[in-house]
């Protein structure tokens, strides 16, 4: 499990190798960017190489292009590496949400585990960070979901963050640091993660999740970058609703309301797909991470409305991907999502200033589902947007 694993973000390697290689790792990590980009395995290569008893240097991958001519990697066979791979290292631990259920305080365990509690944070965190390594080398914590800790949480962890004790490191994953508080931000060491490329995301669907090239190519286009959203999507067949959402907008052109009523419909049969095998941030496929296997997978977790929205959202996302397909084919280029769909080119003859007002339509939609109004009103207001943009100039050719 080598760090030439993590790919396609050149930067965030320079920076980690950079550190490393100056012998002052910082003790507090802040990993931002969107879930399934590579930084809960960057973490865990990371933290093996911290733990491991005799770290090497290797040859970077040529397509990592940085300009270093050796990496530090951690050996892979020492006790340490082992212990790592095998997901039992005693100094490796990994902090998330659903932790709550390993609380030993009956009544933190009873709780509904929306947050990154401050219990959790006490117990698993604050409470073991300051005795010595079981193995001598260092103690690593990585928090996954940092953008859940509560306000309380945060506070409770400030003194740490700002002096962690001894070889303790604390590695905090979050989808942008601005989620977290400033004192927060400014006591961990920032590094940012991209997006992975389209073509990457597609060919990998194919080869992990097994599906055909259409479907690949439809989710690389609907993630935009997150291959660990992207193989949760295949897994619970997201691409088989895209059928009937082509056929919504169509609809919408004649009917707004069924639209909307359909759209809502939708929303409720992708929750009940994402509900039968909810993972809450499993990234790229990781295995070797580490930590307890019953990470977070337990989808009585977050209320049913959460589970609701977030296909609202994802409902959301496949209709702007479908709409920027007609934008791309109404300027002139290729369809990126979509390259055999008959309508794009039908829709795309609307004048592109209106495609436009409908695609920001659908992310004002978003942003209103995420701010929790109704969504029979949003979605009401989205289909009428959308017959008035995209089917504006038909109505006017029929008359
Ligand atoms: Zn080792």
């Amino acid at each position: 499990v080598p760090f030439s694993d993590v790919q396609f973000q050149p930067i965030a390697h320079e920076r980690i190798q950079q550190a490393l290689r100056s012998g002052r790792v910082p003790h507090a990590y802040l990993f931002a960017g969107r879930p399934g980009v590579g930084r809960e395995m960057m973490a865990a290569r990371l933290a093996q190489l911290l733990l491991c008893a005799a770290p090497k240097d290797v040859q970077p991958p040529v397509e990592a292009g940085s300009g270093m001519s050796s990496w530090r990697d951690a050996c892979g066979q020492c006790e340490d590496c082992r212990l790592f791979q095998g997901g039992g290292h005693p100094d490796f631990h990994r902090i998330y949400r659903t932790l709550n259920k390993h609380h030993p305080d009956k009544l933190v365990q009873k709780r509904k585990a929306l947050d990154l509690s401050v219990d959790v944070i006490r117990h698993f965190v604050l409470d073991c960070v300051g005795l010595s390594p079981s193995r001598q080398r260092a103690k690593v914590f990585v928090i996954s979901e940092s953008e859940r800790l509560s306000p309380s949480a945060q506070n409770a962890m400030l003194k740490t963050l700002e002096e962690p004790p001894g070889q303790s490191y604390l590695i905090m994953i979050a989808t942008s640091a601005d989620e977290l508080l400033p004192t927060t931000q400014s006591r961990c060491h920032h590094v940012q993660f991209n997006g992975l490329p389209g073509e990457f995301v597609q060919t990998a669907l194919i080869k992990r999740a097994q599906i055909d090239p259409d479907a690949a190519r439809f989710l690389a286009e609907l993630v935009q970058g997150s291959l660990g959203q992207a193989m949760q999507y295949a897994r619970q067949g997201l691409y088989g609703s895209v059928p009937a959402l082509i056929e919504s907008i169509g609809l919408a052109g004649e009917d707004p309301l069924a639209a909307s009523k359909l759209w809502q419909e939708q929303a409720k049969t992708i929750a009940e797909g994402a509900g039968e095998k909810k993972q809450v941030d499993a990234e790229v496929e990781d295995e070797s991470a580490g930590g307890d296997e019953d990470d977070g997978d337990d989808a009585p977790v977050g209320p049913e409305t959460r589970t609701l929205r977030e296909a609202q959202l994802t409902m959301l996302a496949i209709l702007s991907t479908i709409l920027r397909d007609v934008q791309r084919v109404s300027v002139g280029h290729a369809p990126a999502a979509l390259p055999r769909e008959r309508k794009i080119g039908e829709w795309a003859g609307a004048a592109p200033r209106e495609i436009a007002k409908a695609i920001r339509a659908v992310a004002t939609a978003e942003f209103q589902i995420e701010l929790n109004a109704s969504a029979g009103l949003i979605f009401d207001s989205l289909a009428i947007t959308i017959s008035n943009t995209l089917f504006a100039t038909a109505v006017v050719k029929t008359r």
